[in-house]
């Protein structure tokens, strides 16, 4: 697929307002902060994913079409330290009705910054995909922040603690260095294409 084709669809705060629940689509989540915009904006070339956020539009699932029916998710960033609880409790509730009740959903990718292992947000999301057997692509973000054998020894002793579940795949990624998008790409094609 040509991800550079995404064009921005729709937001939406729930599950009951997402568009018709009949094609492919593939979720982006993790803590605030992960790289998340950074690595949507690389990945399709554009920026589809504002990288200002403000508290307003946080907490919204924003939809990107690549091909009719074809759609990445941006999840809302989790902790992102300016919204009040209540809407934090209240955002956990509606990821987890989407997460379960989503049928288009076939793939979700957790975005986690590789210089801090994994924290209680991306534990539960690697719980989710084990309980569910949702295949779970995990992209290590900013590696470039690490010398390259440090980066490559983060992503094997992740490697190692996941081994036991053949859904679970990682890779590393920088958006700066614009290094492993195609990876990317082809893990989504895997799930998108039919
Ligand atoms: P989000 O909150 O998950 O959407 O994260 P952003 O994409 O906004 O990135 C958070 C911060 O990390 C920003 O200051 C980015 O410039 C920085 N960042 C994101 N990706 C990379 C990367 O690949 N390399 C480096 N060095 N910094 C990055």
């Amino acid at each position: 697929l040509n991800y550079r084709k995404a064009k921005f669809l729709t937001s939406a705060p729930k599950l009951k307002l997402c568009p018709p629940d009949n094609g492919r689509e593939v979720a982006f989540a993790g803590r605030s902060n992960a790289g998340k915009s950074s690595a949507l904006n690389t990945l399709t070339g554009s920026k589809i994913a504002r990288t200002s956020k403000t508290p307003g539009r946080t907490q919204l699932m924003n939809y990107f079409n690549i091909e009719d029916n074809i759609h990445l998710v941006d999840l809302p960033g989790y902790g992102y330290a300016k919204v009040p609880e209540a809407m934090k409790i209240e955002w956990q509730k509606h990821l987890n009705d989407y997460l379960n009740n989503r049928g288009s959903l076939v793939g979700l990718v957790l975005l986690v910054d590789i210089r801090h292992p994994l924290k209680e947000f991306d534990r539960m999301m690697v719980q989710w995909s084990i309980n569910s057997e949702m295949p779970l692509h995990i992209l290590l973000t900013k590696s470039d922040k690490l010398k390259s054998g440090v980066a490559k020894q983060a992503l094997n002793n992740l490697r190692n603690e996941l081994s036991d579940y053949p859904q679970i795949s990682m890779q590393l990624f920088s958006a700066l260095k614009k290094t492993g998008v195609d990876q990317l790409a082809q893990r989504l094609d895997t799930w998108l294409l039919v």
